[in-house]
């Protein structure tokens, strides 16, 4: 069965964050969208309290704002003026053992007047979302892609045997997706055997608008600041070491979190057993060819450290919006070869900065003790402190490389 209904020249699939943002995107593209958004997995059909949040930087939240997106969020966005990072682990420095290599206990350490990133959580964005999805009259289908036909006729098959033909096909299917591999893609792992517990915990003293990340041995422990007395937590553990902690009770798991942490953050307490999320960071190279682009974790698997996933599908979006339109003003179809190679040039770049730079941070700080960690240390101590510092800091304040029109809160002509 041929679906006949209009000669559709933008499919998107995904229901994620991504897809959310991109059909957004697309809308203002003025582009003839149709939308297969996939049916729930199962388990997300259950609407199981999330309290997952997401960092998104500087350029994104002007994204947000020219999209109508955070006037419609049910809770602030919560501002980070301050980030602390340290290379050490905290009882190194209680126990003395280290003290005359390391004079302090954050060695890097940045202010802000001005806000460099916000903290949302990830229900809040979708709800925004949906509002305007609703009112844009976008309907997305609940039906899965099963096959992409590349060659003769351009169309993607459901699972029902429905035929849709498309101009262009815009992926947002998440990092596990087979449609990656079906398209033509090639996507490299990067799993290092690490989960990440993620969770919302509270402190005994106020959060000060700080983030840190502390590299500990086995990977990161980064605390978002939420609210006032709320952090969010993401522990990048080893997969081992993540079964001995789902174990434990929260009073046990509490006294772990602070023992590995330390004090600066007053008493922290889990609000609520936290999730454990298997990680895969994935690197694809080449993200779009032949009417075909990759966007979110589909195009990009970073690892957590940076809180940089979502800022790079936001990019995705925004390029893409800017490739439509310029496409458009040059009388050209969304079929157009340009618009896949001129979002594959403008995304490349950033993305490959990306990937390495977590890839190398991850790699580099977490390592059992002995040399390698050590020279991490020294390094970060006294050569390359001010190197990573710059790294991180353009992390956090985003559009380094990639600067789409919605970066600077315009939405393009
Ligand atoms: C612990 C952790 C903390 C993080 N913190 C941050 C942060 O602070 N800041 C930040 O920017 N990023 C962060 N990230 C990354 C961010 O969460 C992801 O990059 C982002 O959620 C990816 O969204 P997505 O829509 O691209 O993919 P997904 O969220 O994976 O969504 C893809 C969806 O598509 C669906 N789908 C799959 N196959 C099909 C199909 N055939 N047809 C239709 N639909 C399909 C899937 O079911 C899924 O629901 C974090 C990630 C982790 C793991």
């Amino acid at each position: 069965m041929i679906d006949t209904h209009s000669q559709h020249q933008v499919i998107l699939t995904g229901n994620g964050l991504t897809a959310q943002i991109m059909a957004l995107c697309l809308y203002h593209a003025g582009c003839n969208v149709l939308w297969l958004a996939g049916k729930p997995m199962a388990g997300q059909e259950k609407t199981a309290p999330d309290n997952r949040t997401t960092t998104i930087h500087q350029a994104g939240m002007k994204m947000l704002d020219a999209l109508g997106i955070t006037p419609l969020l049910a809770s602030p966005a919560w501002p980070i003026n301050r980030i602390l990072v340290s290379d050490r682990p905290a009882d190194d420095r209680i126990s003395g053992q280290k003290k005359d290599v390391y004079k302090t206990d954050w060695p890097m350490d940045w202010h802000h007047d001005q806000p460099m990133a916000h903290v949302v959580l990830n229900h809040d964005l979708q709800q925004a979302c949906n509002i305007l999805i609703d009112r844009y009259q976008i309907h997305p289908k609940q039906v899965n892609i099963t096959t992409i036909n590349k060659t003769g006729r351009r169309l993607v098959i459901d699972s029902d045997g429905t035929e849709y033909p498309f101009d262009l096909l815009v992926i947002c299917a998440g990092g596990r997706t087979k449609l990656i591999g079906q398209a033509g893609f090639r996507k490299i792992s990067q799993k290092a055997g690490q989960t990440a517990l993620v969770g919302m915990l509270a402190s005994s003293t106020p959060t000060e608008h700080t983030a840190y990340q502390r590299f500990l041995a086995e990977g990161p422990l980064a605390l978002m600041a939420m609210d006032d007395r709320h952090f969010s937590l993401v522990w990048t553990v080893s997969d081992q070491s993540a079964d001995r902690l789902m174990a434990l009770d929260l009073p046990e798991l509490d006294s772990e979190l602070n023992r590995q942490f330390g004090e600066q953050a007053g008493q922290l307490r889990f609000c609520a057993p936290p999730l454990r999320w298997p990680l895969s960071p994935h690197y694809v190279r080449k993200i779009a060819k032949d009417g075909i682009v990759l966007a979110g974790d589909s195009a990009h698997g970073l690892h957590p450290l940076a809180g940089m996933g979502l800022n790079l599908g936001l990019a995705d979006a925004a390029c893409l919006l800017d490739c439509l339109m310029q496409a458009r003003k040059r009388g050209l179809t969304p079929a157009h070869i340009s618009i896949c190679d001129r979002y594959q040039a403008q995304r490349q770049a950033e993305i490959l900065a990306l990937s390495a730079t977590t890839q190398l941070l991850n790699r580099w700080f977490s390592r059992p003790e002995g040399l390698v960690r050590m020279v991490g240390g020294v390094g970060m101590s006294l050569v390359g402190r001010s190197v990573i510092m710059g790294q991180l800091k353009q992390l956090a304040m985003g559009g380094r490389l990639s600067r789409p029109q919605l970066f600077s809160g315009k939405l393009p002509q």
